[in-house]
């Protein structure tokens, strides 16, 4: 056994013994919770402080003993913009720093844990702008049991799994730089066997490998569910998961009634995202629930001010209570969410969210192939010089905008582009990178448009050159 493999048994074994604990606090009531967040937000604040430069100089005048959710709405926001700027200031272990994160994520396909306790992911986030986050040893654990526990409490509760681990398939990112990948590989058989399926595969071999694994347990992308639905309903997917996990992007209502028909099996939606993990994930009745043990979410408005419950945020200020790594504290995430007034018929305290009605991240339809976004994501996020970009279909390809901070091999990145389209089957594809100063946004100054299907490019098109 490997030395990787060793400690990641070991880890397997930590999220294992989390799991009973998880699961119970699902269950409990609204006060058990708010104090239990109180009680660990003056823990967060107390090792932020203590442990991280930046933290200390910027809550210098915080009285911890007094600080509640009330009085944390007074703290200063926290940008991506100003974590990535001020990371190696707010991460709480003095050996980490960016430049060393990102040389572990350059070499990450190995498998490995940096100084024997640490995960890094990179994000590309809804904004385009790339992040580094980092999870400790027990951190990283209750990220993964913050998406996985409801469906561990499924398992956990079905005589016809008790003896056996369940088999869940993720239809997911490629490369292990990105959160979900890089969970379903620390995690695989602590309760589950985990089946990987990238999704920049074509359409019919994830087909073919999910008729083969028969999973008991279906994690995708909405717009990829959408598409493996009609395959069911055609009649050539063949499986019968207890239980549909969406994630990653906007769970559209289409979407969701498509996968209800096509498996007759509860969807759980989970906003998920790399700096809180299943930052809100769904019951049996098919509501979403904040996980309000482990996260503060607060819900405003553009401006800042709190949003009242059943109006949608313009975005969401994130307090993640258990990722004492890389302290989040107001941490500005752009995402649009309304949180629901009435209690769920489930019984959870945990507040809950409509599904995120956002934009969905398009697909692009090519003559006999569909390429999901994620492909540019993918091979986009590996260069640690690129902070953001901006993906047009072209008619044989694509034209790729990338803004960069460090030198980039504009024509390498454009060949791995290539044979990644190749790959998923488009004849030679022909693709352009371009540097560019600044990316075009459209429909307001926050939001970047990163993918831009063919029937949605605007004119002129730019794309000879
Ligand atoms: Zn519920």
């Amino acid at each position: 056994m490997s030395d990787y493999e060793a400690l990641r048994q070991q880890h397997v074994a930590h999220a294992v013994a989390l799991t009973p604990r998880l699961i119970e606090q699902l269950d409990w009531p609204a006060e058990r919770l708010a104090a239990y967040r109180t009680a660990r937000l003056r823990e967060l604040v107390r090792a932020a402080t203590g442990r991280s430069p930046w933290y200390r100089k910027r809550l210098a005048d915080v009285d911890i003993d007094r600080l509640d959710e009330t009085t944390l709405a007074e703290l200063p926001v926290l940008t991506k913009a100003e974590l990535m700027e001020h990371f190696d200031g707010i991460i709480t272990d003095r050996r980490l720093s960016l430049a060393r994160l990102e040389q572990h994520l350059g070499a990450v396909e190995t498998g490995s844990y940096l100084f024997g306790r640490y995960t890094a992911i990179t994000s590309g986030g809804s904004t385009g702008q790339r992040g580094v986050f980092v999870y400790d040893w027990d951190s990283w654990a209750v990220f993964w049991l913050s998406i996985v526990r409801g469906v561990l409490r499924v398992k956990l509760a079905d005589p016809a799994l008790a003896g056996r681990p369940a088999v869940l398939a993720s239809v997911a990112a490629a490369h292990f730089s990105h959160g979900t990948a890089a969970m379903a590989r620390t995690f695989a058989g602590a309760h589950l066997t985990g089946i990987r399926l990238p999704v920049t595969l074509p359409t019919e071999e994830i087909v073919a490998g999910l008729n083969d694994a028969q999973p008991d347990f279906l994690l995708a992308y909405p717009s990829v569910l959408y598409i493996l639905a009609r395959e069911a309903l055609a009649g050539r997917l063949r499986i019968a998961p207890r239980r549909i996990l969406a994630g990653a992007e906007p769970l559209l209502p289409e979407i969701r009634a498509a996968a209800e028909q096509a498996w007759d099996g509860k969807v759980i939606n989970v906003w998920g995202m790399s700096e809180g993990g299943g930052t809100a994930a769904g019951c049996d009745q098919g509501s979403t629930h904040i996980s309000e043990d482990q996260l503060i979410v607060e819900p405003v408005d553009l401006a800042g001010r709190p949003v009242a419950p059943g109006e949608r945020s313009a975005k969401v200020y994130l307090t993640n209570l258990y990722n004492l790594a890389l302290p989040l504290i107001r941490y500005e995430i752009t995402d649009e969410i309304t949180v629901l007034p009435d209690p769920c018929p489930c019984g959870s305290a945990h507040r809950r969210i409509a599904d995120v009605q956002g934009r969905l991240d398009d697909v692009f339809v090519y003559p006999g192939i569909r390429v999901h976004p994620h492909l540019f994501r993918s091979e986009l996020g590996r260069e640690a010089g690129v902070i953001e970009y901006q993906v047009r279909q072209t008619p044989a390809g694509a034209a790729i905008a990338v803004r960069c901070t460090a030198p980039v091999s504009l024509d390498r990145l454009r060949d791995r582009v290539a044979a990644a389209l190749a790959r998923s089957g488009l004849e030679r594809p022909q693709v352009i990178v371009e540097a560019v100063d600044r990316l075009e946004r459209l429909g307001g100054p926050a939001k970047l448009k990163r993918f831009l299907p063919l029937d949605r490019v605007p004119a002129p098109l730019n794309t000879g050159r």
